[in-house]
């Protein structure tokens, strides 16, 4: 065993990804002590609170940990769950850091967490908990628009960024920028359209993208496109249920979905809006009436199929799966949910993976957009909505005048139609989602790199260094 390895021979999280950071070194050409600059954990605050739940007090164990300083703020969710652990949140804080850099957003990588099973907890107990972890945060200056601005993750959504808002500001009142301490709330208080889906939208630009480039596709014996594709998702939460619904309404085939409760399978498709109302109406996917069940949820992930996507945890394909997994390309629309084992031997089946630290950014990249809008105090496209559409409107009248013909209502409104947040967050993400999957496509064609994670880690490290270097720290 070796000393990364714990006792159940599995490497704690942390270790997985300086494992992939270290495949990535081997590109890069700077000193060994820069690079384990950059690998390091800056700052970890665990902390213990006690809060009051009915007639008991109740000691919560939570987490803030900033993995990086190179650009400020830090930027983060905060996830919910009993599996939280320092390890977790300090791996997950690390990959913020190099997904901001793909990306190009220009924050530091943190992560947060606290150790409770929200779906125990009454909704007043979690209000009560988040406020006080938000409390905590602002002791110790964790948190603040220009210091560290956490989201939503695992666990976590509009309601408790809402709560984390509200905290900040009765403490901080009179900040003018206090809207911007916190990402991924409603937007009836400060939040920007399209944040929710983003990064289910996200994953969808980032597999199209890839099944876009035929050199690809046909590696892996698919043909090129999206449309008849066999999908299959594990994790219907926020992302899943997203990237499953883009999925279905571009024409691709989502046969199977898997949840904590067991998978349903339909070889002809599942319609996920259909999926998800009998989830919200019976509390399970199982028994939904057009599939059939599969008890071993973890089954679902060895099916035939030619996409996979793990959206729900970490470590869930590993060297005792892997093998038995029949996907041609997996997406990581989680955080590290296969362990560098099983990526071993996936790469050596051929799998494309298209990695997390790529393809699941969509939400810190809208996350960024909302903390501008926040920041400048105005609406994306309020001030040229109507500019755009009076400019469009005279273009068409000389359109008109010099084809000497009408057009369609149907399309004059296609075309006056001028740009509205949603329209300009989405295309925002779009673009960073292709850019970002050709610059990482590129780099592994010109330095010959083995697979797409490892050269979006040497993407995502060289960023790192040139903004150090740039502040003066490695001269
Ligand atoms: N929790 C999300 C992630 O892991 C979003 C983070 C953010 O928006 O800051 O990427």
């Amino acid at each position: 065993m070796s000393k990364n390895q714990n006792k159940t021979g599995s490497y704690s999280f942390f270790n997985c990804i300086e494992k992939n950071f270290d495949k990535a070194a081997r590109f890069i050409s700077i000193k060994k002590g820069l690079l384990e600059q950059i690998k390091a954990c800056n700052s970890v605050y665990r902390m213990h609170f006690p809060v009051k739940i009915g007639k008991e007090i109740k000691v919560i164990e939570a987490y803030r940990v900033q993995h990086s300083h190179h650009k400020l703020p830090c930027k983060g969710g905060i996830r919910y769950s009993m599996k939280v652990n320092q390890d977790e949140i300090m791996t997950l804080a690390a990959l913020m850091t190099y997904k901001c850099a793909i990306v190009d957003v220009p924050f530091g990588g943190s992560k947060g967490g606290i150790k409770i099973d929200p779906q125990t907890i009454s909704s007043e107990n979690i209000e009560k908990i988040t406020r006080r972890y938000t409390s905590e945060l602002i002791k110790k200056n964790f948190i603040g628009p220009g210091i560290d601005v956490p989201a939503p993750d695992y666990g976590t959504g509009e309601r408790e960024m809402s709560w984390i808002f509200d905290t900040f500001l009765s403490l901080r009142s009179g900040d003018v920028d206090a809207l911007a301490c916190v990402t991924g709330k409603p937007v009836s208080q400060g939040g920007v359209r399209g944040r929710k889906e983003a990064t289910g939208l996200g994953v969808f630009y980032g597999i199209r993208e890839l099944c876009h480039v035929k050199e690809d596709m046909y590696s892996v014996g698919l043909d090129v496109g999206l449309v008849g594709k066999k999908i299959i998702i594990q994790g219907l939460g926020n992302v899943g249920y997203h990237a499953a619904s883009f999925f279905h309404e571009s024409g691709a085939i989502i046969i199977a979905l898997a949840e904590r409760e067991g998978a349903i399978y339909n070889e002809k498709g599942l319609n996920v809006s259909k999926v998800f109302l009998h989830l919200k109406n019976n509390g399970s996917i199982l028994n939904f009436p057009e599939a059939k069940n599969i008890e071993n949820t973890e089954k679902a992930l060895e099916l035939e199929c030619d996409i996979l996507i793990p959206a729900a945890l970490e470590n869930v394909i590993h060297k005792n799966n892997a093998n038995r997994i029949k996907a041609k390309i997996i997406g990581e629309a989680a955080n590290g949910p296969i362990t560098p084992e099983a990526d071993e031997i996936l790469d050596k089946k051929g799998v494309i993976i298209v990695p997390d630290i790529y393809l699941n950014a969509g939400g810190v990249t809208v996350s960024y957009f909302e903390w501008l809008k926040n920041l400048s105090h105005v609406r994306y496209g309020r001030m040229e909505k109507k500019f755009r559409e009076n400019v469009n409107a005279e273009f068409l009248k000389v359109i008109e005048t010099v084809c000497k013909k009408k057009i369609s209502i149907e399309e004059k409104k296609m075309i006056l139609r001028g740009p509205r947040e949603i329209d300009l967050v989405r295309s925002g993400l779009e673009d960073t989602m292709i850019n970002g999957f050709h610059k990482i496509r590129d780099l592994k064609k010109s330095l010959k790199i083995e697979n797409i994670r490892t050269a979006a880690f040497v993407l995502s490290i060289n960023k790192i260094i040139d903004s150090y270097e740039k502040l003066g720290i490695f001269p």
